[in-house]
């Protein structure tokens, strides 16, 4: 079945109707440069410019269908990104008051993002745990008990999360791919967009191999390998909307074949790449997720077909991954743009290396000569 029919022949009744049914645009310079057939599913084509639109209707939905819902309703969500423009849009055209809780790590265009569709914003600081009072997960569940009749929609642990993708991602890519995907690289934050997808393409071909995409500063990728919750993996990084400080119910690390983590400095630099050879301008977890692919090529075969999904859209990065001063900032500099972590280190140590050699001769030149 799929949920987002999507209708692209006459008009739409309304932009809820373009949800969903996003191109899969096959990469060519990438494809090229790793042997390998390689297509993205863009989901910044959405209306609200990211893959969270689908879980925000779906939801918002599934809801009204069952009653927990009712008409002039509060839509209350701890969000500090997309899920966040998505549940206030879909809320404004349905007739819902949406109250979102943000850490105070969103910038001040995030907010106005959100109050631009309708949305009231309540900012919590950030340098707290999240079962602190004062965190934004614990202000949506206080203003959830507070507020009669309010819809929380709890994307991290209501299993609706990932049927949105069970119901139109997975179907739509094994569509457009004629059933010949081999491998699906796709983004954990929530677990919505993996758990669902995969669930659906693995149903069909359970040889399908899944990678997960997990940000260095995020505990998901050591709970996938272990099984432990490891606070000692937890520090701060800059791509959004990738990783997590807690387990959500929403990842189903059983369908997950592989986990890679990547760090900001690539990620920010997959992001201006794509831009630049594809033309496909995308979010700062979208290079997170090619920077991801670049790490798997190793085993990247030429008959292999591999779709990377790229949750939302650029236009919501310019002061930050598409702006040169704040890639300085960061320290990001362009010598260094694909190389990993261990070959920076090599190469800082060899320029010392020939330092202290070139100093070490001149002065046995001197002394001995
Ligand atoms: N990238 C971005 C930009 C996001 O907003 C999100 C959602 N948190 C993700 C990746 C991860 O998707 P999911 O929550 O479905 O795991």
């Amino acid at each position: 079945m799929d949920v987002f029919p999507g209708e692209r022949q006459g008009h739409c009744q309304s932009i809820l109707q373009t949800v969903g049914n996003t191109p899969l645009i096959r990469l060519n310079r990438v494809s090229e440069r790793l042997g390998s057939e390689v297509f993205a599913k863009v989901e910044g084509f959405n209306p609200g410019h990211s893959a969270k639109d689908r879980v925000a209707l779906y939801m918002i939905e599934k809801a009204e269908r069952e009653g927990r819902l009712k008409p002039g309703a509060t839509i209350i969500e701890a969000t500090s990104g997309n899920t966040g423009f998505s549940l206030a849009m879909v809320s404004r055209l349905k007739g819902y008051e949406c109250i979102l809780t943000l850490t105070s790590k969103a910038s001040g265009a995030k907010l106005r993002l959100l109050r631009s569709m309708g949305a009231k914003v309540v900012v919590c600081p950030s340098e707290v745990t999240p079962e602190d009072p004062r965190s934004y997960y614990s202000q949506a569940a206080r203003l959830t008990k507070e507020i009669p009749g309010a819809f929380y929609v709890n994307q991290n642990f209501d299993p609706a999360n990932a049927d949105a993708h069970y119901y139109s991602t997975g179907p739509e890519i094994w569509r457009q791919t004629g059933g010949q995907i081999t491998h699906y690289i796709c983004c954990v934050g929530t677990g919505g967009t993996i758990s669902g997808t995969s669930r659906f393409l693995k149903e069909q071909n359970p040889e399908l191999t899944v990678v997960g995409v997990d940000a260095y500063g995020s505990v998901l990728q050591k709970y996938w390998e272990t099984g432990l919750f490891d606070e000692q993996e937890i520090f701060p990084y800059k791509i959004e909307g990738l990783g997590k400080t807690i387990i959500p119910g929403n990842v189903n690390f059983e369908l997950i074949d592989k986990m890679i983590k990547v760090n900001d400095r690539d990620s920010a630099f997959r992001c201006r790449e794509v831009a630049l050879e594809e033309g496909i301008f995308v979010g700062y977890s979208s290079g997170a997720a090619l920077q991801a692919l670049y790490k798997l090529k190793n085993e990247l075969k030429p008959h292999h077909r591999v779709v990377v999904l790229l949750p939302d859209h650029g236009s919501r990065y310019l002061s930050k991954v598409y702006s040169d001063e704040w890639m300085e900032e960061q320290g990001f500099s362009r010598s260094v743009r694909h190389s990993t972590y261990s070959t920076q280190l090599y190469r800082r140590y060899r320029v010392g290396y020939r330092r202290l050699y070139h100093k070490v001769n001149h002065y046995l030149r001197k002394y001995t000569s």
